[in-house]
């Protein structure tokens, strides 16, 4: 059967592909197939996982049902795994291991991005990353129950490691879940007669750069600090990881801290789709022009943290891997398929950064919208606010949660769904749990 209208295939539907899915249903009305290829039915707005990390937000209100705000767009469940441009075709494994292949007329990549991995001995078998959902839903157990062996130990030392955190990396995830746990074990500490009139449960958090934030504002990087020192979080910079064991992590000046905790947020790399494709890349990022597209190959566009965007607001670098980026690129990428099927003019991606927000839990965040330096509840309010209107949908259950949050106590249960060996450092689908062949 000949297809009559072209097809247009998404690849990924985090920020970027979802917001070019909904800027083409939009748009198309009908004149183009869109198709979304994605391993899971949902948008994750990844900003707010520390959030489900520390058991405020549940993790069904930040995942946005794909099909239940994308009319037009088909929604093809897959993990990607090879790109024919020659034949101009996908291939894929859907959820339950059966292979498939679509088809397109105009592709648009927007796979993002996987966790980095430095070769620190230990670390891939005793580290867990954090970004995707699965991850979090780990370590919100994974916290829980921590909290409840310590609160169960006899031995003392055995206690102190299992209330011992440790977070590697201090850009804005390391930051925000290291703010929030220790938030989170205080609440669960309270609850627990075993733990309530020890020591408090202890978080370090640790980077090899000079300051927290360190690609963000200084002014950012001081608030935060304060905040987390005030919390009594150990913030450590100039500090790497040496070795990482199953009793703890060996720092690089030579301390041993005994721990039963290692969360790796040194940052992201592309996903490894890219590398497969044979194709010019930067740092592992899809090599693309102003327009997004690839060049060589006017039928592919691609954006978001897996395509190397050249930033026109400052000549010879490339747009920093950001929700803030990818939404909006994916916008215009968006417009340049429509313009590129002969729909309307296309446009070079040029966005000047509009600061940056980092939620630091209880009614604290460090943030400078349009540059503005911001701390405090008011920095927090601003904060919340942002996410809500960032948001496609689910706002209302959002607001519902953190109004819970405010008025009961934190609920301190584990489910236990999802096991250590689910969620390795090393894959490259964070974003799916493994489960046993
Ligand atoms: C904890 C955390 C907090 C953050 N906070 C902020 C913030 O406050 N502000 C900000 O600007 N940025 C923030 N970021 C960064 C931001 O989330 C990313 O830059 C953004 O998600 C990139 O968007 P994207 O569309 O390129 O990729 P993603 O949003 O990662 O989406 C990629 C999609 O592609 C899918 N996919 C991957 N591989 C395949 C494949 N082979 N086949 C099919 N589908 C595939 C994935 O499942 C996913 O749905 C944060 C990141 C993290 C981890």
């Amino acid at each position: 059967m000949t297809r009559r209208r072209p097809r247009i295939v998404i690849v990924g539907a985090g920020f970027a592909g979802y917001e070019c899915a909904r800027t083409l249903s939009r748009t198309a009305k009908g004149a183009a197939e869109i198709v979304l290829l994605n391993p899971h039915d949902y948008f994750l707005y990844v900003p707010l996982l520390p959030e489900v990390a520390a058991g405020i937000l549940e993790p069904r209100r930040i995942s946005v049902s794909l099909t239940g705000t994308l009319p037009g767009v088909r929604l093809v469940l897959g993990q990607a795994h090879d790109v024919d441009l020659d034949a101009r075709r996908v291939a894929y494994t859907d959820p339950e291991d059966r292979e498939g292949t679509l088809d397109y007329d105009r592709l648009v990549l927007t796979v993002g991005s996987v966790n980095k991995l430095l070769p620190v001995p230990g670390v891939a078998e005793h580290a867990h990353g954090f970004r995707g959902m699965p991850e979090a839903l780990y370590l919100r157990d994974h916290i829980t129950r921590q909290c409840e062996l310590a609160g169960a130990a006899e031995d003392p030392r055995e206690r102190a490691a299992r209330t011992t955190f440790v977070v590697v990396g201090a850009g804005y995830t390391g930051t925000e879940v290291a703010a929030h746990g220790v938030l989170f074990t205080d609440a669960l500490a309270r609850q627990n007669t075993g733990l309530r009139d020890g020591p408090r449960p202890r978080w370090l958090l640790l980077d090899i750069a000079d300051r927290l934030l360190p690609e963000l504002d200084e002014r950012l990087s001081r608030t935060a600090e304060r905040v987390l020192r005030g919390r009594g979080v150990d913030v450590r910079t100039g500090t790497s990881v040496k070795e990482a064991t199953s009793d703890g992590v060996l720092l690089d000046d030579g301390e041993f801290v005994d721990s039963r905790s290692l969360i790796w947020c040194v940052g992201v790399r592309p996903d490894p789709l890219v590398d497969s494709m044979g194709l010019p890349t930067d740092r592992g990022r899809l090599c693309v022009d102003a327009y997004l597209g690839v060049p060589g190959h006017p039928e592919v566009f691609a954006c978001g943290d897996a395509a190397a965007v050249p930033d026109l607001t400052r000549p010879g670098k490339v747009t920093p891997m950001t929700a803030q980026h990818a939404q909006r690129q994916g916008k215009v990428a968006a417009r340049n398929v429509a313009a590129s099927c002969g729909h309307g003019a296309p446009r070079a991606y040029e966005h000047h950064d509009l600061g940056f927000m980092v939620d630091l839990g209880g009614v604290q965040a460090a943030a400078n919208p349009l540059h503005i330096p911001l701390s405090g509840p008011f920095a927090s309010a601003v904060t919340r606010g942002y996410h809500l209107m960032a948001m496609p949908g689910n706002r209302v259950r959002v607001a519902a949660d953190w109004l819970l949050d405010a008025v009961l106590p934190r609920q301190g249960v584990q489910l236990g769904l999802v096991r250590s060996w689910s969620v390795p450092l090393d894959t490259e689908t964070p974003e799916v749990a493994r489960v046993p062949r």
